[in-house]
């Protein structure tokens, strides 16, 4: 392996990979040579970590201002090349209960100033009305307010992970798998990373950019960056102690059916379906009581999936963070994989929205699914510079959508700050400039 590159990025996700992307273009541009000056190091390979088992949803739907312009700009990359990204524009629907109704009302309005297109309806009968429009057999209750965002919708999550890593190669980066990198050597004078220190050799860099997504907690403390931080509330007052990093199971699945299954009243490929209700969810097995509070479930046919593929709400893992094992990963881990009470009431959810999927749990594909995530105590973004040198992508789990954010980091290695990025710099925890929060049952909307 080289023992020396300019721009040293780890993980080959959706993060590192768009950052050497971008990286390699720009030098191009400039006349210089890709060649040797960008290596993408994987311990595993592309897709190995969680873009690559990603329900691959792609939405604007944020109550965060900042979110929803950081979203906008990722959309304009995937429509950029939708067959290589594997990309599917179908659009994305937002359908809630009275609860979400003012949050969404203030989304739509935005999205409207950002010139991003979709539709509101509101009311239970007009909700309806609309949503009998695009399935005659829309059945879910208590929803008061549909978004319908006309753009974004889904992609394949392989298929487009390996369009993106051809565009870095084609461009010369470098994508090496099977090297786990172990720590870093900084630098006596500057405390910058000099080199990289892997189970393979030790690489001399310039830049180091961690697109590493859960395992970002391991690469925090290579780093010696704090463990637990302060953070200032909305009051004034400091909260002490907080831990930088908590872990959620994110809970997947998959209905083994034909995908056409889920077609609109005009045969066509649906919206990504994600309904939030306070209806009282009944089991579509035995008709017991699942959940007489708040739930939400999202899904979509996938080809990819071969049927009918979404998830739920995630939960927290009270795992104390320094001891999850996060190895071996999503579906291979024996830990964090999808419980069979998730499955129940998926598809009862499913079957809550839409008479088309009643009694269809025996269809259930019983193969592992979900994984970890790995969260920031705000429950969003931290993309910052750290060590003078180091750049980290933490997405706190938001980020397969985020195509375009690799883009903006390699403009702000090559010393281009970017305005979309400012208001995820870690520094907000100290000042307290931290995003609203919405009513969504997620912790990420
Ligand atoms: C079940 C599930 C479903 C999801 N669905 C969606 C969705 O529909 N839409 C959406 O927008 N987001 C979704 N997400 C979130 C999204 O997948 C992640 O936010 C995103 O993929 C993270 O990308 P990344 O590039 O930062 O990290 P990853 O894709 O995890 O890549 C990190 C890479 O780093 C490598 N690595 C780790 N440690 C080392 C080391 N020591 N040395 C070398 N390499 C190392 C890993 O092998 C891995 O390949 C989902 C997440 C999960 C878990």
């Amino acid at each position: 392996m080289q023992n020396r590159a300019q721009y040293v990025i780890i993980g080959a996700g959706i993060h590192g990979l768009s950052t050497a992307w971008r990286l390699a273009q720009m030098m191009t541009e400039k006349g210089q040579s890709v060649g040797d000056n960008i290596i993408v190091l994987d311990k595993g390979g592309i897709g190995a970590g969680a873009t690559g088992i990603a329900c691959g949803v792609v939405r604007n739907n944020y109550f965060q201002p900042a979110m929803r312009r950081l979203m906008a700009h990722s959309v304009d990359v995937w429509e950029s090349d939708p067959e290589a990204f594997s990309y599917h524009s179908v659009g994305y629907m937002q359908i809630s209960s009275e609860s979400m109704h003012q949050d969404i009302i203030q989304i739509h309005r935005e999205q409207q100033e950002i010139g991003y297109e979709s539709a509101l309806i509101e009311g239970q009968a007009d909700c309806m009305t609309y949503m009998r429009g695009i399935f005659d057999d829309w059945q879910a209750q208590n929803i008061t307010s549909v978004l319908h965002e006309k753009r974004g919708g889904f992609a394949n999550n392989t298929k487009s992970i390996y369009g993106l890593a051809k565009k870095c190669e084609d461009l010369g980066v470098k994508i090496t798998s099977g090297v786990t990198v172990t720590g870093f050597i900084k630098d006596s004078m500057s405390n910058a990373v000099k080199s990289v220190e892997t189970d393979k050799g030790v690489i001399d860099c310039e830049q180091v950019i961690i697109g590493a997504g859960p395992w970002v907690r391991d690469f925090w403390d290579m780093l010696d960056l704090p463990k637990q931080i302060r953070i200032k509330a909305k009051d004034g007052s400091f909260h002490n102690n907080i831990d930088m990093w908590r872990y959620w199971q994110l809970e997947e699945g998959v209905l083994n059916v034909d995908p056409n299954i889920m077609q609109t009243n005009d045969g066509g490929i649906p919206p990504v379906i994600h309904v939030d209700t306070d209806a009282p969810l009944i089991s579509d097995v035995d008709g017991s009581l699942v959940s007489d509070e708040m739930w939400g479930i999202y899904y979509k046919p996938d080809w990819h999936f071969n049927g009918i593929q979404g998830g739920a709400m995630p939960y927290k893992v009270e795992t104390p963070v320094d001891e999850l094992r996060i190895d071996p990963y999503g579906p291979a881990s024996p830990e964090f994989i999808a419980s069979p009470d998730f499955a129940v009431m998926w598809v009862s959810a499913l079957a809550h929205c839409q008479k088309r999927f009643q009694g269809m749990m025996p269809k259930y594909h019983k193969e592992k699914s979900g994984g970890v995530g790995c969260f920031t105590p705000d429950s969003f973004p931290v993309f910052d510079k750290f060590c003078d040198n180091a750049y980290v992508i933490a997405d706190s789990n938001h980020g397969y959508k985020m195509l375009g954010v690799g883009h903006l980091v390699a403009e702000e290695v090559m010393g281009k700050s970017q305005e979309l990025l400012e208001p995820f710099r870690m520094a907000r925890f100290e000042t307290g400039d931290l995003h609203p929060v919405s009513n969504s049952p997620y912790p990420w909307s």
